[in-house]
């Protein structure tokens, strides 16, 4: 007899809920010698194991239907090419961009905390209550004061800024480019702990250098995302047709 777990970390997901709807098995019947699933929402490795059953376990739609589905060797129809959740937070700060007013440049932030809730999105733009009519966006003058550079608000301060929770520490921040040194520095002092940008396409210049210098002294991880699809599509049309979303391509 196999009996079948999906096991998320230290989770005993939907041990007993697959067990009993799927199999009939009560859980006080489970002993060792059975096999435990790992690896959330895919059957890759099957491992003996003592199932002596944590009743603490939690039930996940996702998991209860592809255990399901793996016990009855039949497909559930679920789709596959749903957005993970990284690409999905990098899209919403590319997706936020979009509102910037900036002519070369469009940068989104997206502020995630630990349950995966997003508490603050920002873009580039200028200040609350400054008319963005009256304010250069140059990048370059022979005065200073005619450039962006004095007036802009980034990303970064931006999301951080319009939080919706109490504050943002701990959480993780989702950029389309390497933070500057100036929201290098809001980042640390808001308490945020990670960093996910896309392009670090200015790496070499001294704003970069003085970023990573800051965040490193501060113990703030930071990694680049590899996105799996070079883009996404948002179809307004999708929800009219039956079926498949078309808001993917790879
Ligand atoms: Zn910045």
């Amino acid at each position: 007899m196999q009996l079948y777990c999906f096991i998320a970390k230290d989770e005993f997901t939907i041990f007993l809920y697959c067990i009993r709807e799927s199999v009939g098995i009560e859980p006080s019947s489970l002993d060792s010698g059975h096999f435990i699933v790992t690896t959330r929402g895919k059957f890759l490795q099957l491992l003996p194991v003592d199932c002596r059953v944590s009743t603490t376990c939690r039930t996940m739609e996702e998991d209860k239907e592809a255990v399901s589905a793996h016990l009855n060797g039949v497909s559930t129809g679920k789709r596959e090419d749903y957005l993970e959740w990284p690409e999905y937070f990098m899209a919403v700060a590319f997706l936020s961009a979009q509102r910037s007013k900036d002519p070369s440049s469009q940068v989104g932030a997206c502020i995630v905390n630990q349950e995966k809730k997003i508490v603050g999105i920002g873009y580039n733009g200028m200040p609350n209550g400054c008319d963005d009519d009256l304010l250069p966006w140059c990048r370059s003058a022979e005065d200073h004061l005619d450039t962006k550079y004095p007036y802009v608000c980034h990303a970064e301060m931006n999301a951080i800024m319009n939080k919706n929770s109490a504050d943002v520490k701990g959480c993780a921040i989702y950029v389309a480019l390497f933070p500057c040194n100036e929201c290098a520095k809001l980042i640390i002092q808001a308490g945020l702990k990670e960093v996910i940008y896309l392009s670090d396409k200015y790496h070499n210049t001294p704003g970069m250098i003085a970023s990573r210098r800051l965040l490193d002294l501060a113990g703030i991880q930071y990694r680049q995302f590899v996105p799996k699809r070079t883009q996404i599509v948002i179809d307004f049309n999708s929800i009219n047709k039956f079926g498949k979303l078309n808001n993917t391509t790879e």
